[in-house]
């Protein structure tokens, strides 16, 4: 517990906890308003291992595979889920993390445009973990 009025919620980014916010919403909409680039990794993020590493990839991308599969001719967002531990996903993820939440504990990475495909690739050891030329996303 703080020693600041414990009915409110502080920005942990802003230096200066002038204002605090009467609920999580009205937090993480002014982290979206103020710090909509803000992606300093949290402290507590602890180094992955190698081999965890890699299995993680591998599931992402059979998990990945199976929604293209399912849905080859959707052109939209997919969603999925898959369970991991923070510091992995941070450990596969962290150069390409371009917003950290931590009011919301989430991360933000996005690839557009034509070197996306090949990004994604190296940052899942894949180069063949989906098809090329789906669509135009
Ligand atoms: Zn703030």
């Amino acid at each position: 517990m703080s020693t600041q009025d414990s009915t409110r919620l502080y920005c942990s980014i802003c230096k200066r906890r002038v204002k605090g916010f009467k609920n999580r919403s009205g937090l993480q909409q002014h982290e979206t308003l103020k710090h909509s680039s803000y992606n300093t990794l949290p402290s507590h993020i602890q180094l992955v291992s190698d081999s965890e590493l890699s299995h993680l990839k591998k599931a992402i991308v059979k998990e990945l595979q199976k929604r293209l599969k399912n849905h080859h001719n959707a052109i939209r967002k997919q969603v999925f889920s898959i369970h991991c531990s923070e510091d992995a996903f941070v450990g596969i993820f962290k150069n390409h993390i371009t917003r950290y939440s931590p009011c919301g504990s989430s991360y933000l990475c996005q690839f557009k445009g034509e070197k996306a495909f090949d990004e994604i690739g190296k940052i899942l050891d894949d180069k063949s973990w989906g098809e090329r030329n789906y669509g135009k996303g």
